[in-house]
């Protein structure tokens, strides 16, 4: 029998998150079973509670106030991301699992010569930009946390608690769906490359620690020329090349290691390490 790659076991975990966010409403509304509740804004799991890290950020901004136990909700997801990088993107986010699909769908689908999107400003900068504009835009003006609205996972929970508690449609559906279609004519993860807000914190948090886990490439064990597109790039959902994640490009890898797992049959050149980028650099 196959044994199962990593990309079976991360879309048996995405799948699990995003259905138990179906579930949820129903066993809080219908069943009064409360041990887990919430939404991808703040949810809590047997008394463990876990926080969108920016919507902690907003509500202590603007209250000039910081509540332990939210920091504490906040921290654990931003120390995940320290140490493992921005696997919530790629491991968790239902919207990203989403997203996954409608990019392979645009694969099968769209000709070959519709290349789509080609994006060439950096991706984290235009995420930085998106953040500095909300938060100063929370400051000034808001009166409540602005930027969760910009939300993709929690627009996806609220989908549900809408139908189920409220008994009608939220909007979040077609703010999903039109982002999605959008996303299949580009041929492009537009949201979550370019312009998801609540990423980049986990982005920063990563970037703290420079021997958070990552994806290496060791050139010698390449059967690819470098000038070539191996099948490394084409397995990259989010148009990355994994032989070339220099520090810039290395901010928008999730480590979802389908590159890794394609290399796996080819030369072994990927590799999930924990280096540190600075030091490789100077060799
Ligand atoms: S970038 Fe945002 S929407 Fe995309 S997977 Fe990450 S958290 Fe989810
Ligand atoms: S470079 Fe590899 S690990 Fe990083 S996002 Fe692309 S496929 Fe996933």
């Amino acid at each position: 029998m196959k044994k199962p790659t990593l990309k079976f076991y991360r879309r048996i975990l995405q799948i699990s998150v995003a259905a138990a966010f179906i579930v949820i409403p129903h066993l809080n509304h219908q069943l009064r079973i409360n041990h887990v509740c919430g939404n991808f804004l703040s949810v809590r799991v047997f008394g463990l509670t876990l926080a969108d890290p920016l919507a902690v950020l907003q509500v202590s901004i603007q209250n000039w106030y910081v509540a332990p136990g939210i920091l504490m909700a906040a921290g654990i997801v931003l120390a995940l991301a320290m140490c493992l990088g921005t696997v919530f993107c790629s491991w968790i986010c239902p919207y990203g699992l989403l997203s996954e699909w409608v990019h392979g769908l645009a694969r099968c689908f769209l000709p070959e010569n519709h290349k789509g999107l080609n994006i060439r400003i950096s991706a984290f900068r235009i995420k930085v930009c998106i953040f500095m504009a909300g938060m100063l835009f929370t400051l000034l003006f808001a009166t409540a946390p602005v930027m969760n609205q910009f939300s993709m996972p929690a627009w996806y929970s609220r989908v549900f608690q809408y139908l189920i508690v409220q008994k009608h449609l939220s909007v979040a559906v077609v703010v999903i769906t039109v982002i999605l279609f959008l996303e299949f004519v580009s041929r492009n993860r537009l949201w979550c490359r370019y312009l998801c807000p609540q990423a980049i914190l986990l982005i920063l948090a990563k970037l703290v620690n420079p021997y958070r886990l990552k994806v290496a490439w060791q050139k010698e064990k390449c059967l690819i020329s470098d000038s070539d597109q191996g099948p490394c790039q084409k397995a990259c959902s989010l148009s990355l090349n994994p032989k070339t994640l220099n520090e810039a490009l290395e901010t928008e890898c999730t480590n979802c290691g389908d590159c890794v797992t394609v290399c796996k049959k080819m030369g072994q050149a990927l590799s999930f390490q924990l280096k540190d980028a600075g030091a490789e650099g100077e060799k």
